[in-house]
């Protein structure tokens, strides 16, 4: 037989789990796996000892309801007896167990029956073993969490689990034996404990006369919940028999021992006890290693099954073996030798042997070079990164890492990994911040230029055919002058005029991208000399050129760049009064010619920066500046389908700094 799940005992409810990793720490069978931040129970490693259950403090995990199978039972068959286990003292403190068997009966049952009684032919049993010493040396197999573990991680000892049936199986057997003649199919077994992994056992496939169903004791409580039973308002009744004897003393470690009259021998370690988590994992792994030579070995999974997950009461360990000796001493008080003798002798030869099979469901453990890997993965690169906090369930960040390997857990149940990987993304968020931030002021600026546009070119539409009108006439009624006549210099006069406010038009249209562009391959070196040479250069300021785009042809409209240089290269010397240094750059990336035009003049205050490429924006005096040059300049760059940008006093308290206009302009792709 094997006693490996096939039911899912234990599930994880995942709305409850907050991934404290507790349960991943408490699973002595390394059978919970947690993925994408969720903690599951692995059906085939769980071993139904119920730790996790016992340790969420969320109330996470979800033991595999037994409840409406009795229930069917209950209806279905004419005979169901239920067990009770000898633990049930700890459970309900305080009750007289004669009211717990009657509240019992009141749920349907036909009899109610001590599992104790299984407990004193399987405590039997071990002594028999125990006398026949050349058997060798074995595990005691009354725990089914013990017994599932073995078969799973220690499979080499499945030989030395001690063939013989737990007290649960024990009595089945024993019920099956008495009632069986009679009821035939017709009779139902249900066994009521605190144990989860029992399910498990119980519903073993090719197990002789075994139980139907097992319920814990708090679903035992649900039952007598939901048929609104009062235990202390049931009337007593005794229980069924056969009655049990010092096997009622099995639930409480070393129980076995006492009730098969042993002694756990600490000199010859001959006969040893171990229990809990972590002692029975110990336990199992010194005698597999051959380090402990114990006879017997009896683990227990919790420490004692009075210690079970399936009970509710919260009461200290001390107590509850206190009430559980109590019952016992109470009962022997009234304990029929003779009887307990005769049932004792009837199943003398009853049939309590077993068979275990199996199933080996241990990992294979990583070579070192990949637990190394996957630690650098995790930012362990030196010995001492590895803290060993233990704050993701595993002992230590090795253990941690093979369980990734092993596909049970992640990098991210690591806390100072975690921590380290969330202050970089908040840096890198606080950078996109930042980055966005300057994205969407670049925006609303150029949607202001945009809408600014607008406006400029509607007015420049408007007025630019009065003031074709106003020069037309102008020029025929000049040509109808006289040479010499004082009328004359007045018309010259209206003429220039609207001659100056043509151009400013002409700028408008410019800026709202309003113009046509006549697109020619250009050499950009050659039209950047022609625009210095159309201009004076002071003396004082040193002009550069550096081309870094070996040859610098493109196309676009050439008189319009032209205007831009010359519009970008006298604001720059204008800011130069005292002289400085001119530089000109050009430079070819990604599909893009950057030309960059420097001074080392007095810079833009920051808040004109933004202003500067608004039309009429000028800080010069009335008659020097327009306040159209770089609202031109700008237009002519979007019609290219460039962009134009501008730095200046980064840093305003280290004075002036000079000012750089840059300007890129796509090379391939169609212009406007
Ligand atoms: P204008 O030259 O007619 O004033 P622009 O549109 O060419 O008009 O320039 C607008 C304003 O931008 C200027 O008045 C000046 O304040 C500022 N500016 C432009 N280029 C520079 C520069 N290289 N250095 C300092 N200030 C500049
Ligand atoms: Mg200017």
């Amino acid at each position: 037989m094997t006693f490996v799940a096939n039911l899912p005992l234990v599930s994880t409810i995942k709305e409850r789990c907050r991934v404290c990793y507790t349960c991943v720490r408490e699973c002595p069978a390394k059978a919970i796996r947690i993925v994408g931040g969720q903690a599951e129970v692995l059906n085939d490693r769980c071993i139904g000892c119920g730790n996790c259950v016992r340790v969420c403090s969320q109330r996470a995990k979800k033991v595999y309801s037994s409840i409406e199978q009795v229930q069917a039972l209950l209806a279905g068959r004419k005979h169901v007896a239920a067990m009770l286990a000898p633990s049930f003292p700890a459970e309900f403190e305080g009750v007289e167990y004669r009211r717990l068997v009657g509240a019992i009966r009141m749920l349907g049952f036909a009899g109610v029956h001590e599992v104790a009684f299984g407990a004193d032919l399987a405590a039997r049993a071990y002594r028999r073993l125990l006398d026949e010493t050349s058997r060798g040396n074995f595990v005691a197999a009354n725990c089914p969490a013990v017994v599932g573990y073995v078969e799973r991680y220690h499979p080499r000892l499945t030989h030395r689990l001690a063939p013989i049936a737990s007290p649960m199986t024990a009595t089945a057997r024993v019920l099956h034996e008495i009632y069986g003649p009679d009821f035939g199919p017709e009779l139902g077994i249900v066994f009521i404990g605190p144990c989860i992994a029992k399910k498990s056992e119980a519903t073993q496939k090719g197990v002789r006369n075994s139980m139907d169903a097992v319920l814990t004791f708090t679903e035992l409580r649900k039952m007598f919940d939901d048929a609104g039973i009062e235990i202390e308002r049931a009337d007593p009744v005794e229980f069924d028999p056969p009655e049990g004897g010092a096997g009622a003393l099995f639930p409480i470690t070393r129980g076995l021992f006492q009730a098969a009259g042993v002694k756990e021998d600490l000199v010859k370690c001959e006969i040893v006890a171990a229990e809990g988590r972590t002692g029975f994992v110990e336990a199992l792994r010194e005698f597999e290693s051959g380090d402990m030579r114990a006879r017997l070995l009896e683990v227990l999974c919790c420490e004692g099954c009075i210690m079970g997950p399936g009970i509710e009461n919260a009461g200290p360990l001390f107590r509850r073996r206190a009430r559980v000796g109590r019952y016992v001493r109470e009962k022997m008080v009234s304990f029929d030798e003779k009887k307990w003798s005769a049932w004792m002798e009837r199943f003398s030869d009853i049939d309590l042997g077993i068979t275990f099979r199996s199933e080996d469901r241990r990992i294979p453990h990583p070579r070192e070079s990949e637990i190394r890997r996957i630690l650098l993965r995790m930012g362990k690169a030196r010995p001492e990164d590895e803290l060993n906090c233990g704050a993701c369930g595993y002992d230590n960040c090795r253990q941690h890492a093979v369980a990734i390997h092993q596909g049970l857990a992640e990098c991210e149940m690591c806390l100072p990994y975690t921590i380290e990987r969330l202050r970089s993304t908040v840096k890198e968020l606080a950078v996109s911040n930042e980055e966005l931030a300057r994205v969407q002021e670049a925006l609303v600026q150029s949607e202001k230029l945009a809408s600014m546009g607008q406006l400029a070119a509607g007015i420049a539409h408007e007025v630019n055919n009065p003031l074709g009108v106003v020069l037309m006439y102008a020029h025929l009624l000049m040509d109808k002058c006289e040479s010499g006549s004082p009328v004359r210099d007045d018309l010259e006069m209206i003429a220039e005029h609207t001659d100056r406010c043509k151009k400013i038009v002409a700028g408008l249209l410019n800026f709202a991208r309003q113009n046509r562009l006549v697109c020619r391959s250009t050499n950009l070196e050659d039209l950047i000399w022609r625009g210095l040479r159309s201009m004076q250069i002071p003396d004082n300021v040193k002009v550069e050129l550096e081309n870094n785009m070996g040859n610098p042809v493109i196309d676009v409209d050439g008189d319009q760049i032209n205007q831009v240089l010359v519009n970008l290269l006298k604001n720059a010397i204008d800011a130069m009064p005292n002289g400085g240094r001119l530089t000109i750059g050009l430079s070819r990336a990604d599909g893009e010619v950057q030309m960059k035009i420097e001074d080392s003049g007095v810079g833009i205050v920051p808040e004109n920066l933004r202003k500067v490429f608004e039309p009429f924006f000028t800080t010069k005096y009335m008659g020097k500046g327009t306040g159209l040059g770089l609202a031109v300049t700008y237009g002519i760059v979007k019609m290219h389908r460039g962009d134009i940008r501008v730095e200046s006093n980064a840093d305003p308290a280290a004075g002036p700094t000079g000012t750089r206009f840059l300007i890129t302009l796509p090379v391939a792709g169609q212009v406007e």
